[in-house]
């Protein structure tokens, strides 16, 4: 028998209280324009594996949240916690949604706003803010992924030209961009290149037969002599700390959309249990189902404080890399445990695109690797703990 109104577990911790009054509004739009016309389609872009990725791209920019807190070229400019919390939304929805959003925004966009010209500027960032120009994001390679510093993808001159070759490997957006990000070694230091993906020589095979983010596209870069003019290099950066530093972006976003998947199917499952009778009552009112659903909060309730603290810091600019660590491994880890206890909760049931957990759970399986596995996370804070690299 219920004997109290049920809370959702994020209004127990209240953490909406610690959200200023305009994130909250920007992160209410979101959720809604999730609710009502992304969810309703996403079971069925995962099972069939495609996503209109054009029109959804349009569709994201019109509700602004395609490089929403950066300044300028058409951005909103906004806090960086309503972008953590726009990414929550949509991640709420699948994490390929937030995946277009993290490689559009942080990724490609900030590559671009950070490090380009400003002709590079004036060309893309309008366009893609839009949503009418795709961006990808070229760093990992067939056989570089956590020590991107190894690539083989190699820029020369001649002339005044740029001559690019190489592989690039599960690159997100990869066959429906128009522009690629790309970073390669040259005779100084990496170097990262703004390609037209009309370039010949260019090409972007789609990576198929995948079991997560089957609602994202993930492509191949393939670079057989593409010629670019001497201006299509990033001026303002060398070396690895260019990519790295977009990479600081979107995984601050990601620290907040792990948590949307992880609310979910948190929420799904106390749903389910209320539901579900079994043995003549409901599964929620059982003294072994209660323990998992309170634990699981706490965990939710825990991400997302450490969540808003760092997007304070971030809002005052004082966020390092190895505090996005801390988020990205906890809030992965945790949002990881939850979706698949919330698979077990709702049975056989559970293993079905009726309901988001077992979707939410296996896209989680992509965020625990990109953007830096949990490992090289632990590296990263074991490295601000004792002064050691312990990478090799
Ligand atoms: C769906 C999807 C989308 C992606 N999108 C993009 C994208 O848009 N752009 C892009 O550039 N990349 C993208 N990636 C690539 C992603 O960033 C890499 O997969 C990731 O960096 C890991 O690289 P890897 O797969 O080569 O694994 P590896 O580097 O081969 O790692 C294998 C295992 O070794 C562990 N390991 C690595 N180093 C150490 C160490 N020093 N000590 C102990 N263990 C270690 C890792 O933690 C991991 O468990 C995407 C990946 C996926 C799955």
């Amino acid at each position: 028998m219920a004997t109290s109104q049920p809370q959702t577990p994020l209004a127990l911790f209240g953490t909406d209280g610690l959200i200023g009054e305009e994130d909250r509004a920007i992160r209410d739009t979101v959720r809604k324009h999730v609710e009502e016309k992304l969810k309703p389609h996403i079971a069925d872009w995962y099972e069939s594996g495609t996503v209109p990725a054009r029109e959804l791209t349009q569709e994201l920019g019109a509700l602004g949240v395609l490089g929403m807190h950066l300044e300028g070229y058409g951005c909103a400019g906004t806090s960086a916690t309503a972008y953590g919390l726009a990414c929550m939304e949509l991640e709420a929805g699948d994490s390929g949604l937030r995946s277009l959003v993290s490689v559009q925004g942080s990724l490609a966009m900030y590559a671009i706003w950070k490090h380009g010209s400003d002709a590079q500027k004036d060309e893309w960032l309008p366009r893609m803010a839009k949503g009418e120009a795709i961006g990808c994001f070229g760093l990992t390679e067939p056989d570089f992924g956590s020590n991107p510093a190894g690539m083989r993808t190699r820029a020369r001159r001649d002339g005044d030209d740029w001559v690019l070759s190489g592989n690039k490997m599960w690159i997100t957006n990869g066959s429906v961009a128009d522009v690629a990000v790309v970073w390669a070694q040259t005779d100084e230091k990496i170097r990262g290149f703004v390609v037209p993906t009309d370039t010949e020589g260019f090409s972007a095979p789609e990576i198929k037969k995948k079991m997560s983010l089957r609602a994202s596209v993930t492509s191949e870069l393939v670079m057989d002599d593409v010629r670019l003019p001497g201006d299509a290099v990033l001026p303002e950066v060398q070396g690895l700390s260019g990519p790295l530093s977009c990479l600081t972006e979107a995984r601050f976003g990601i620290i907040f959309g792990s948590l949307g998947a992880a609310r979910d199917c948190l929420e799904t499952a106390i749903a389910y249990a209320g539901d579900r009778e079994i043995f003549d009552k409901p599964l929620a009112a059982y003294q072994l189902t209660q323990p998992e659903l309170a634990d699981m909060s706490l965990e939710l309730g825990k991400g997302m404080l450490l969540a808003l603290h760092l997007g304070k810091l971030k809002d005052a600019g004082e966020l390092r890399p190895e505090q996005v660590s801390l988020g990205k491994l906890n809030n992965v880890r945790e949002a990881i445990a939850i979706a698949r206890e919330c698979r077990t909760i709702l049975g056989a049931a559970g293993i079905t695109l009726e309901h988001p957990v077992m979707r939410h759970a296996n896209n989680l399986e992509s965020v625990l690797t990109y953007e830096g596995t949990s490992e090289v996370h632990q590296l990263v804070i074991g490295q601000a703990l004792t002064g050691q690299a312990a990478f090799r």
